[in-house]
């Protein structure tokens, strides 16, 4: 609403929003989901238009556009295909780390078949012990073996491991706490590798998963990126991947929330239409009023990060206004469709579940409020 987008930005939304509509529409979304089923259909039909090979230049298979195209394609994906939209958290976040580690093998092997939608990639940075003091609890370890190199650990709450073809792993290489660990290309089939689909109750259509890493052996060119820097490149991406963040909770929140109205149009109680009612008509504007104000932050950071500027602050600041908005957005979803917010056939319990995602992830909010505290306000370190 805010936001003027260019001619370019116009026509890749345009074919997006068509094709979400011709393949993606709600019931077809909400049935899968309820079967936890991925939509195998949709992710090819977005690979065919480009959507997965945003960020990748053309000449590596990609599409070309950056961080502004992105948040679009993503927040457009979090409106209506909730799992999808955190498919494509991971797959930015992917071909991101090919794209600025990889060497120019490693491109040509993997960054034109995860654009066209031949393969997938998983994340693997979280442990069992927690994700927030990742430093402490990372022991996935990997040795120097022969001419390569041995994994051994398992990995937890990764999204997408059951059926990626390509996982990115963390592992310890030296003992340095923060320097001293190596980002990995492990292709899903080696020998030693078991992903094992964990029951959740939220993000559905996309399986989170327990991944073993058992005597996992690798040659010297799995490598991504430089040896025992692993932890501080992928550092160097969480403004993105934040970004992305929000981008997606925006697009959760703005779901719920156009439900929201629409149903309030329609439902009627004392022969007036519900949305009539005061009470409910101004926090449909309110929620309405915050979650254009998160996602013209996030717009705003992403065009900022499109210019080559530091947007550490500003994605964060991003991250934390999407995350409440949509949360809030969601909760009075769920208030103004009452009882049928419980029918499972009814899109609003999903974004209800799906939002809480990203009050945690990629970090938590209250590490989020952390960082602001130090780098934004200058206040003392809290932890
Ligand atoms: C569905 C799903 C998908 C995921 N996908 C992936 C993936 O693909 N790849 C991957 O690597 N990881 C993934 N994760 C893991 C995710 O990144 C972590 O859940 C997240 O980093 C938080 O870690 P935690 O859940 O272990 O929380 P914990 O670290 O145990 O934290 C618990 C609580 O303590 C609070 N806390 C801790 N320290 C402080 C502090 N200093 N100050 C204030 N509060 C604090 C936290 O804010 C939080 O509220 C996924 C998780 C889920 C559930």
């Amino acid at each position: 609403m805010f936001y003027r987008s260019n001619d370019d930005e116009t026509m890749y939304c345009d074919a997006i929003g068509k094709l979400l509509a011709q393949v993606a529409p709600v019931q077809r979304v909400q049935a899968l989901d309820n079967r936890k089923a991925f939509d195998f259909e949709l992710h090819q039909a977005l690979a065919e238009v480009g959507a997965w090979g945003v960020g990748v230049d053309e000449s590596l298979g990609g599409s070309g556009g950056g961080p502004v195209l992105q948040v679009l394609t993503l927040e457009m994906l979090g409106q209506q295909a909730t799992s999808m939209a955190v498919f494509g958290v991971i797959q930015y976040m992917a071909t991101r780390l090919l794209r600025q580690f990889g060497t120019e093998e490693q491109k040509r092997q993997y960054l034109e078949p995860l654009c066209s939608g031949k393969i997938r990639a998983s994340f693997c940075m979280t442990e069992s012990g927690g994700g927030t003091d990742i430093l402490t609890t990372l022991k996935t370890r990997a040795v120097r073996s022969g001419e390569g190199w041995r994994l051994n650990g398992s990995k937890y709450w990764i999204s997408g491991a059951t059926r990626s073809d390509l996982l990115i792993v963390l592992a310890r290489t030296a003992e340095h706490r923060s320097r001293g660990i190596s980002m990995f290309l492990v292709p899903a089939q080696t020998g030693g590798v078991t992903a094992t689909e964990l029951n959740t109750f939220a993000i559905n259509g996309y399986d989170t998963c327990s991944v073993s890493l058992d005597d996992v052996d690798l040659p010297a060119d799995a490598i991504l990126g430089t040896e025992n820097q692993g932890f501080m490149q992928v550092l160097g991406t969480l403004n993105s991947e934040r970004l992305n963040a929000s981008a997606v909770a925006s697009g959760i929140g703005r779901g719920a929330h156009r439900l929201a109205v629409a149903y309030a149009k329609e439902r009627e109680a004392f022969g007036r239409p519900i949305g009539q009612f005061q009470a409910l008509q101004h926090k449909l504007v309110h929620a309405g009023v915050e979650l254009e104000a998160a996602w013209t932050l996030t717009l705003g950071a992403a065009r900022l990060e499109e210019e080559g500027r530091d947007v550490s602050v500003e994605s964060a600041i991003a991250k934390l206004a999407a995350s409440g908005a949509g949360q809030r957005a969601a909760e009075l979803g769920m208030e103004v469709v009452g009882g049928a917010a419980f029918d499972i056939d009814m899109p609003m319990q999903r974004y209800y579940r799906d939002i809480r995602l990203y009050s945690f992830a990629p970090l938590t909010d209250s590490m989020v409020a952390n960082f602001l505290g130090e780098r934004w306000l200058g206040l003392p370190r809290s932890y």
